[in-house]
């Protein structure tokens, strides 16, 4: 059945309500189709990337959804028809899609997770423990530096209906835990066991068969070893490019039709590539910047900073101070000519002081 035909048909006497119609599907992956209710040209590199994501939270499970079936996503001006309150939101139900609002597309890499996740033999788990995947694989939840997010009981998180967006972090603290001390196996096996819905005495039991131990003593333990908390994985994966002696350098592509580069679906040619950068010592870098066009870099920590903020932009001729780790270099325009551009990063702040490039 054709996405409209489905729509109306959802409207036919008999049936409660009717569900709100989709956009129409405009262009296929391997994994993801995408409708776009914007004005955007889709660039090569977007739904390539979706697809690289769904196959990272397969792997990193150790899960699979049928692979034939591809999973709808639906970048919307306002979700609000489809998520109600929520920003946006994956639905199970009388459609399998995602929804993500085109000002926060960023959305997007936490609702695949969902959509894997669900869609796999896994089913919908526990709220909590639901969120905390998609958490953990595709989002960052950096607190501002110097503070920290609520740690309530587990008892007080688990088996909810809903989950308070401060409790997410810890949601993504607690997979991340049970996967450092049980393994990523008994992680699927207690998602596995607990269904949505189930009361608190189930989600005790599930605990005590897949990690030995009730939700309580779970508890003292997650206390004491709560993981630290970190960047997107979806977006902190890939080539990372090396220094040379002192210098970084990179030119990298922004048309459109370069299969690294994505819509950021904040304007009709609104787009952007990134490359991972390790860091090795803290200081004071220049940053150099040459484009054809108008252009911009973004530097964003893959880890949760210690002081500072939590990115930079930086433009051209300007200082970035940067501490030691792996960082995501994103270089984003929205002028439809602009094609290349070059960055280059060096430090100022040893012993040799300013350095120009050479
Ligand atoms: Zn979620």
């Amino acid at each position: 059945m054709s996405l409209r035909a489905r729509g109306l048909a959802a409207c036919l006497p008999g049936l409660l309500a009717c569900q709100p119609l989709l956009p129409e599907l405009e262009a296929e992956g391997r994994r993801v189709s995408v409708g776009v209710q914007a004005d955007v040209e889709l660039c090569a590199g977007t739904l390539r990337a979706w697809d690289r994501h769904v196959d990272f939270v397969e792997s990193e499970l150790g899960i699979a959804r049928d692979p034939t079936d591809r999973m709808e996503v639906y970048i919307v001006e306002d979700t609000a028809r489809w998520c109600d309150d929520v920003m946006a939101c994956y639905i199970g139900g009388w459609v399998d899609a995602s929804f993500v609002p085109s000002y926060a597309p960023r959305a997007i890499w936490h609702e695949l997770v969902h959509h894997v996740v669900s869609g796999s033999d896994l089913g919908m788990t526990d709220r909590f423990l639901s969120e905390g995947v998609a958490g953990t694989l595709g989002d960052s939840w950096c607190p501002t530096p110097g503070t920290d997010w609520p740690h309530p009981p587990l008892a007080t998180v688990l088996a909810r209906e809903e989950v308070l967006y401060e409790h997410y972090p810890l949601a993504a603290q607690f997979v991340d835990f049970v996967r450092q001390e049980h393994g990523t196996p008994a992680l699927v096996d207690l998602v596995d066991c607990i269904d949505r819905g189930d009361p608190l005495s189930t989600v005790d039991e599930c605990a005590q068969r897949v990690l030995h131990a009730d939700i309580g003593a779970v508890d003292r333990r997650f206390q004491v070893a709560t993981p630290a908390l970190h960047g997107n994985p979806a977006l902190c994966s890939g080539p990372s490019a090396p220094w040379d002696g002192r210098k970084w350098r990179f030119d990298a592509e922004l048309a459109c039709s370069d299969p690294d580069v994505v819509n950021t679906f904040g304007s009709r040619y609104g787009r952007e590539t990134a490359v991972i950068v390790d860091l090795p010592r803290a200081g004071a870098y220049a940053v150099e910047l040459a484009a054809d066009g108008d252009a911009s870099v973004e530097i964003e920590p893959c880890f949760c900073p210690t002081e500072g903020s939590l990115s930079s932009s930086a433009n051209q001729g300007s200082v970035w101070v940067g501490e030691p780790g792996r960082y995501r270099f994103v270089f984003r325009t929205a002028d439809p000519s602009a094609s290349r551009l070059r960055v280059e990063l060096w430090p100022i702040d040893d012993d040799e002081g300013a350095q120009a490039p050479t």
